[in-house]
C-alpha cells in the first residue's frame, strides 16, 4: 500500500446535516479544573467539558433520517413486536445465522454466550480480546488467549491484515488441548485492541478449517464487520468486485455464530445480539436472556431500538458511507503523518492509535505514559481520547499473550465530525507532540478490581 502523501484531501461527506448539536471549547482554566475533578480519568468528564469527543465510536453514531423515522413505528408490545420480526429478518438476511437473540449491547451478548460456554480451566483463543470480552471470559473462569500474528505487534508493519490470527499457534494450542478445554474460538472483526486492523477472508478461512478439524465452534466478535469487509474489498486479491453484504456472507458462512455490539456497525446508540447456528444453545441463550435482559422479542431494548438497528445494519454496508468513514480515518492519519506524529500503521477502520512508546519515549512505564498523553490532549485542546494499553489490559485484568502495545486511541464516531474538526484534532496532537518533553507523568491513586480504566483515578506523579 502506498504511504499517504502530504497533500491529503478530506473525503467528501455522502450526507448532509439537518439537525445540529452545538459544542464549545472550554477555557484552559475550565479544562484544568475539570481534569482535577475527574481524577485525571476522562471517563469522569462531563460531555459539556469536552470539545471533540473521540473517547469511543461505540453508540456515538449519528442516526439517519430513515432510522429516526423507523423509531416512530415502534410497536412497544412486550411480546411478538413487529419491530423484532424486522430486526430478526435483517440480521438473518445479512448473516445467514438462523437463531438471533437480541441484547442491549455487546457485553450483554458476551455475558449470555460466555456464561453458557466458558467454564473454569478453559481457554478462549482470539486474535485479540477487547476489554469487555476478556473480562467476560475471565469472570467465567477461562483464560483469554491472544493469538494475533506477529505483525500486529509491530507499529510500523504495513501488513494489510494485521488483525489476522497466527494459525500455527492456534493449531498448536488446539492440538495440546484436552477435550472441552477450548469451548470456542473467537475472531474479532476488526481487531479493536490491535488498532482496528482487519482480518482477511483467507485467514478466517484457515482458522475455520482448523476449528472444524478439532470440532471447536468458531464465533465472530462482529462489531465492526462492515469496516472489515470494506478492507477485504479494497485490499484482498479477487475481492474488489464483490459487495459488502456478499463479502460479509463469506465471513459469516465460516462461523458458527457471533456476538455483536450494534453500537458500532449497527449505526445505533444502543443494541446488540448473539447469533448462532446451534438450536439447542439458542434455547439456553433465551432462558438466560429472560433472566438478565428480558423477553426474547426485545432483549433489554425498546422495540423502536430494534427497528433502528434493522435499518442501521444495512446502512453500514453502503460503500459510499464506508469509503467516507475509512477515508476520514485516513485523512487524519495523513495530517498526523505530515507532523511526524508516531501512530500505528496502517490506520485502522475506526480510529487512529497513537504509539505512546515513541510519542513519549522519556516517560517510564511507571509514570503511565498512555494516560498522561490522554490527559495532555485534553489539556491542549479539549479532545477526549482513551488509553488502550497497560491500564486497560494490565496483568491484573487476566489476559494471556504478548504484552499489549501502549496506545492512545482516537476513535472517530460515525457520521458525526467534519473534516475541519478532524484537522483541528490533528493540530492539537501535533502541538502536544512538539512540546512532548513537557508532558508530566501520572500515578494511579484508585483502581477497582475489574475493567479499571473506566473508574480508576490518577494524580500527577511527584517525579
Ligand atoms: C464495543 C466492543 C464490545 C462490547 O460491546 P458494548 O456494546 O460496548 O458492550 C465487544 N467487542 C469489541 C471488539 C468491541 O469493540
Amino acid at each position: 500500500m502506498p504511504e499517504p502523501g502530504p497533500s491529503a484531501r478530506p473525503p467528501i461527506e455522502p450526507y448532509k446535516a439537518k439537525v445540529v448539536e452545538p459544542i464549545r471549547l472550554p477555557t484552559p482554566a475550565e479544562r484544568e479544573a475539570a481534569l482535577a475533578r475527574a481524577g485525571y480519568n476522562l471517563f469522569n468528564l462531563l460531555s459539556d467539558e469536552v470539545y471533540i469527543d473521540l473517547l469511543t465510536d461505540s453508540g456515538t453514531s449519528a442516526m439517519s433520517d430513515r432510522q429516526w423515522a423507523a423509531m416512530m413505528v415502534g410497536d412497544e408490545s412486550y411480546a411478538g413486536s413487529r419491530n423484532f420480526q424486522r430486526f430478526e429478518s435483517a440480521v438473518k438476511e445479512l448473516t445467514g445465522f438462523p437463531h438471533i437473540v437480541p441484547a442491549h449491547q455487546g457485553r450483554a451478548a458476551e455475558n449470555l454466550l460466555f456464561s453458557l460456554l466458558v467454564r473454569p480451566g478453559t481457554k478462549v483463543p482470539n486474535n485479540m480480546h477487547f476489554d469487555t470480552t476478556q473480562t467476560h471470559v475471565v469472570r467465567n473462569g477461562g483464560a483469554a488467549v491472544n493469538l494475533a500474528v506477529d505483525e500486529a505487534y509491530d507499529p510500523d508493519s504495513l501488513h494489510p491484515f494485521k488483525g489476522n490470527m497466527d494459525v500455527g499457534r492456534l493449531e498448536k494450542l488446539l492440538l495440546g488441548a484436552s477435550a472441552g478445554e477450548v469451548p470456542l474460538v473467537l475472531m474479532t472483526l476488526t481487531n479493536n485492541t490491535g488498532g482496528g486492523q482487519p482480518v482477511s477472508l483467507e485467514n478466517l478461512t484457515a482458522v475455520a478449517g482448523i476449528c472444524r478439524a478439532h470440532s471447536v465452534p468458531l464465533y465472530l466478535d462482529m462489531c465492526r464487520w462492515a469496516e472489515n469487509a470494506y478492507f477485504i474489498r479494497v485490499r484482498e486479491p479477487g475481492q474488489g468486485g464483490r459487495s459488502i453484504p456478499e463479502i460479509g456472507r463469506s465471513l459469516f458462512d465460516l462461523a458458527d455464530g457471533a456476538t455483536m455490539s450494534a453500537k458500532k456497525d449497527g449505526l445505533v446508540n444502543i443494541g446488540g445480539f448473539v447469533a448462532t447456528r446451534d438450536r439447542a444453545l439458542a434455547e439456553r441463550l433465551k432462558e438466560e436472556l429472560i433472566v438478565f435482559e428480558g423477553f426474547p422479542t426485545y432483549g433489554g431494548l425498546a422495540r423502536r431500538d430494534l427497528e433502528a438497528m434493522a435499518v442501521g445494519l444495512w446502512e453500514a454496508t453502503d460503500p459510499a458511507y464506508l469509503a467516507h468513514r475509512i477515508g476520514q480515518v485516513q485523512y487524519l492519519a495523513d495530517l498526523l503523518g505530515e507532523a511526524g506524529v508516531p501512530f500505528l500503521k496502517p490506520p485502522g477502520g475506526h480510529g487512529i492509535y497513537l504509539d505512546v512508546r515513541r510519542f513519549l519515549p522519556e516517560l517510564p512505564k511507571s509514570e503511565l505514559p498512555g494516560q498522561a498523553l490522554v490527559v495532555e490532549l485534553y489539556r491542549e485542546g479539549g479532545v477526549r481520547t482513551v488509553e488502550v494499553g497497560s491500564i486497560m489490559f494490565g496483568e491484573s485484568e487476566g489476559g494471556h499473550g504478548p504484552p499489549p502495545l501502549e496506545l492512545v486511541r482516537l476513535a472517530i464516531p460515525r457520521r458525526v465530525y467534519s473534516s475541519a474538526q478532524l484537522a483541528y484534532v490533528a493540530d492539537v496532537v501535533a502541538r502536544v507532540y512538539r512540546r512532548r518533553g513537557s508532558v508530566r507523568g501520572l500515578r494511579m491513586v484508585y483502581a477497582p478490581e475489574r475493567m479499571r480504566h473506566f473508574t480508576a483515578r490518577f494524580a500527577p506523579s511527584s517525579g
